[in-house]
């Protein structure tokens, strides 16, 4: 049926481990995420509500989306997942109730993580705009607002948002008992962009001559879908250059990372 065109549920199997880097934001997703669910009845003898909301934003390609994914799997959640883009492009009402719906489902699929992707699409500043009619992002919108006001009493929801545009969300998106932490995901450090080499190469059998360190030193600006992409591509051309290899050397490392560059430009990350 219609209905769920547009909206993914699986239990994930991404944990922590599989981020490289970015250490106190996982920790500060766990006390978010994990706790409530967890210690529900602790939550509830210290008479502390919990979040409601986060809102993830940053470049794309720096594992938005892999960490609500992990988040969901730590907590043991079922995991919804939605997406801006598409809600929008669907035919009038039919983006609203399927919100409407994922929200039901989750309900009762509790505890559950609703992760809604490209949120700015939905969320986006309302009107200023002379023409009176509602728009599809104002009238999606503000089925988003009904729906997280009605999240008070539905214990064991959560929803993450993921941007990369946090400057056109809406303010009332950001009131009290809605998203209530933001976080930013940033690009990749060295000593993460070198866990993360760590994470992709770990299926892998790689020669002694790669030296990851030495990579990830040269890699700046890369975002870990970049590095992931590297450290598979530099696989496909060991097999290219031979079908039987079972390494992976230097060699084929660097052919990929000379022919890789970077989309974020160092404006963008400082
Ligand atoms: P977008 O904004 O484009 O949706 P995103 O921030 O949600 O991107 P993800 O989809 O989570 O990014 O990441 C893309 C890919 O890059 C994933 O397959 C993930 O494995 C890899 N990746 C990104 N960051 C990391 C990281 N810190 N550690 C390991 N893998 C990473």
């Amino acid at each position: 049926p219609s209905i769920t065109r547009g909206v993914t549920t699986e239990v994930p199997k991404v944990s922590w481990e599989d981020i490289g880097g970015l250490k106190d934001l996982k920790k500060k997703l766990q006390q978010a995420v994990e706790w409530p669910i967890k210690h529900s009845a602790a939550f509830a003898r210290m008479g502390i509500s919990p979040i409601r909301g986060v809102l993830l934003h940053g470049p794309p390609g720096c594992s938005k989306t892999t960490l609500a994914k992990a988040a969901a799997n730590a907590a043991q959640a079922s995991f919804f997942s939605l997406s801006g883009a598409e809600l929008y492009s669907m035919y009038v009402g039919e983006g609203e109730a399927l919100l409407r719906n994922t929200f039901q489902r989750a309900r009762l699929a509790a505890p559950s993580i609703i992760f809604f992707d490209e949120a700015d699409v939905v969320a986006a500043k309302r009107g200023g705009t002379s023409s009176n009619s509602t728009t599809v992002g104002e009238r999606l919108l503000s089925t988003l607002l009904t729906e997280m006001d009605g999240l008070e009493q539905s214990k064991g929801i959560l929803v993450l948002a993921a941007t990369n545009r946090p400057h056109a969300i809406d303010a009332a998106l950001m009131r009290p008992g809605r998203f209530d932490l933001v976080l930013y995901v940033p690009p990749p450090d060295l000593e993460a962009r070198y866990e993360i080499l760590g994470v992709h190469t770990r299926k892998m059998k790689i020669s002694n001559d790669v030296d990851l360190r030495r990579i990830a030193e040269d890699s700046e600006l890369f975002t870990g879908a970049e590095l992931e992409g590297l450290c598979r591509e530099a696989g496909i051309v060991a097999l290219r250059e031979n079908i039987s290899a079972t390494v992976v050397c230097n060699h084929h490392f660097q052919t990929v990372k000379e022919s890789l560059k970077p989309a974020l430009t160092r404006a963008e990350v400082e």
